[in-house]
């Protein structure tokens, strides 16, 4: 007796419908998922052209009975549904029954299938839905399923594909994904000749995050262990009362979190790195993405994120996954109470497991537009945002700036904002002054008005900056002729280095500096794919490396700029800019962002002083630059009082 049947309409219907096969990624994900399905324990995922020319996936699951092979081709076919109530609490990955019709219909596809229940297997052939042979095959038990030529009879939908080494990175994430929610299970991931990632069955998570990270990765992470919440009475909620026959109250009623997360010191650029599993099933939620950074709340700037990986587990009826055909959305019947259990976990156990180092300049920060936006002690304190640094030394009062006839008065937010276009120097807009107010400023010494400069706009004014001091060892004040200036000490060095780098890789090369010892890195697959995208580009700007093994590789040579103990983080910096945002990106700008990585590692850090003569010389060496107001990632470099400002400030004019 087959065990695929056919869904009955009224079950059909209730199923969030909609197209699947979106690219070769989204063709490898209801395959894998199927094998999962199947408990296999052992998949093979071998992969040409970044899936457009084949992606074959071959499993040791139970496999399919012949009848069930020819049915599983037809809309609505599963063994793993039967009514409108089963819907309520799937415990399975797939559901739909429309994944392999779906790939079936725009690929050249062939399965082999062999359940352990028949001695012979079942081979099927089929083209654009058409079934070209079906036979029966001397097989092993166990489930092969090539997908050829993908969209080869759909050419408007072959023209979206981006280029293979996307594609590519797109199936080596979501293996990578897979891999880490079963660590009992082999996974092997090729592409044409080369292995990408092959991990053999172990016993805990954090085996696996070591198998596919390495143990770099691992030191950054703090391990949730098994952690618990019961939910007490739940309040029976509308969320899923499109159902009919809702049934009984369901009787599980724990919610399971195990995993692992960053310290604070990890911030990422993107999302990238945040894998969340509902019942073994990759999500994106959220309201589980929300809990997850309000557990970082004033632990991490709110533009970075950390890595995660976590698995929430409870009664599959307490999640609705038939929310969106991807199957990637997901509904949860008490929301608020999971959401508060996940964000309160992770915030106990990060404190538990302080001490963490914290926010130190040195610490890991992968996010191009943040070094400087660390938690600074000093503005963080006014700003009111970050907890003090036990660590930090007192910062020095703020009026003792060289030697000023004046006093600043810095007003907190706009200056942690380092906003040009409001000054943290408030002036008042008013009427022109008055005799009688004149006559009176007159007593407090005369201000000659041709003493007033015309604002100048000119960048000239730069070269003739005369530096008084520092702010918190971080900002140069100057004085200039019209005025006053503070200049962000790492993003001007910054911009000059930017310039300089660049200068150097048009002319032919960086200045590179030999290691005493190569550096090992540990890739992951994604990155692997990354690297050898911008391993030429990376050779041109200084950087020589070569692979070194499986998903390693060795840093021979560094441009000189780069101190030893930066070049990892810049590597994995420049690594992560290869990701997502940039695939496809055109040479040039990749260029850019590999010198700005190496500018802003190399750049003089916040916190460090500088003597009068190393201000001058930076305050000489940015007004050289062709573009001195901003550093290569946008921010602002100067802030400019103008005299005629100050004046207004004091009421002298
Ligand atoms: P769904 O996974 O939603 O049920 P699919 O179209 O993906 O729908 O698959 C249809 C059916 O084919 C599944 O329900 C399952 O019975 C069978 N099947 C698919 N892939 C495999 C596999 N690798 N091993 C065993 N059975 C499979
Ligand atoms: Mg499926």
């Amino acid at each position: 007796m087959g065990r695929i049947r056919i869904l009955p309409d009224p079950v059909a219907n209730k199923i969030a419908a909609g197209e699947v096969v979106e690219r070769p990624a989204s063709v490898a994900k209801e395959l894998l998922e199927n094998s999962l399905d199947a408990g296999a324990t052992a998949l093979g995922i071998e992969v040409e052209s970044g899936g457009k020319r084949l992606i074959r996936i071959i499993d040791d699951g139970c496999g399919m009975l012949r009848d069930d092979a020819l049915l599983a081709f037809e809309r609505h076919a599963t063994s793993k549904l039967r009514d409108v109530k089963d819907l309520l609490s799937i415990a399975t990955l797939g559901f739909r029954g429309e994944a392999l019709p779906s790939i079936a219909s725009v690929s050249r596809l062939l399965l082999e299938t062999r359940s352990a229940e028949e001695s012979t297997g079942t081979r099927i052939e089929i083209a654009g839905g058409k079934i070209l042979r079906c036979e029966e095959a001397a097989l092993g038990s166990g489930t092969t399923v090539a997908v050829r030529d993908l969209f080869y009879n759909v050419p408007a939908r072959k023209k979206f594909l981006r280029t293979d080494q996307t594609e590519l990175a797109h199936i080596a994430s979501l293996v990578t994904h897979y891999s880490l929610a079963h660590p009992g299970k082999t996974f092997r991931l090729t592409s044409g000749a080369s292995e990408l990632l092959h991990v053999t069955p172990v016993g805990t998570l954090g085996e696996r995050v070591y198998q596919v990270f390495g143990s770099q990765v691992l030191d950054d992470l703090v391990e949730i262990g098994v952690r618990e919440r019961e939910l007490a009475s739940p309040p029976r909620s509308p969320a899923i009362a499109q159902y009919p026959d809702e049934g009984e109250e369901p009787g599980y009623r724990i919610f399971r979190l195990t995993g692992f997360f960053s310290r604070p010191q990890v911030q990422k650029a993107n999302r990238n790195s945040i894998y969340i599993f509902v019942n073994g099933r990759l999500i994106r939620d959220r309201l589980l993405m929300h809990a997850l950074s309000s557990a970082y709340h004033n632990l991490m700037p709110a533009a970075a994120y950390p890595f995660a990986l976590l698995f929430l587990e409870c009664g599959p009826e307490e999640v609705d996954v038939n929310v969106h055909p991807s199957k990637t959305e997901v509904r949860f019947r008490h929301g608020s109470f999971v959401h508060d259990f996940v964000r309160d976990t992770l915030r106990e156990r990060l404190m538990e497991s302080r001490p963490a180092p914290s926010f130190s300049p040195a610490a890991r920060v992968s996010t191009p537009p943040l070094p400087t936006a660390q938690p600074y002690s000093g503005f963080s304190r006014m700003a009111g945002s970050e907890p003090p640094r036990a660590a930090s030394p007192e910062p020095p009062a703020i009026g003792e700036v060289g030697s000023p006839p004046f006093t600043l008065r810095f007003v907190p937010a706009p200056v942690a904002r380092l906003d040009f276009s409001a000054p943290a120097l408030e002036i008042a807009p008013g009427p022109p002054p008055s005799g009688k107010l004149s006559r009176r400023l007159d007593l407090h010494g005369e201000f000659p008005p041709e003493a007033i400069p015309a604002p100048e706009m000119s960048l000239s004014v730069l070269s003739e900056l005369r530096p008084l001091g520092q702010i918190h060892e971080s900002f140069i004040i100057a004085a200039g002729r019209d005025g006053l200036w503070i200049i962000d000490q790492h993003v001007a060095h910054e911009r000059i280095l930017f310039e300089q780098v660049m200068k150097q890789r048009a002319a032919g090369g960086i200045e590179m500096q030999r290691l005493l010892m190569p550096l090992i890195l540990q890739l992951t697959p994604e990155q692997q794919i990354d690297y050898a995208r911008i391993a030429e580009e990376l050779h041109g700007s200084g950087f020589e490396t070569e692979p070194f093994g499986l998903r390693t590789i060795a840093v021979k040579a560094a441009p000189a700029a780069v101190a030893p103990t930066e070049l990892e983080k810049i590597l994995f910096e420049i690594l992560e800019i290869g990701e997502a945002e940039l695939r496809g990106v055109s040479l040039s700008d990749l260029r850019r962002h590999i010198c700005a990585s190496i500018a802003c590692r190399a750049a003089i850090k916040i916190n460090t002083r500088l003597d009068s003569a190393k201000m001058e010389w930076l305050l000489r060496s940015l007004a050289a630059t062709d573009c001195p107001m901003s550093c290569p990632h946008g921010r602002p470099i100067a802030m400019h009082y103008s005299t005629r400002e100050i004046l207004k400030a004091f009421h002298r004019i």
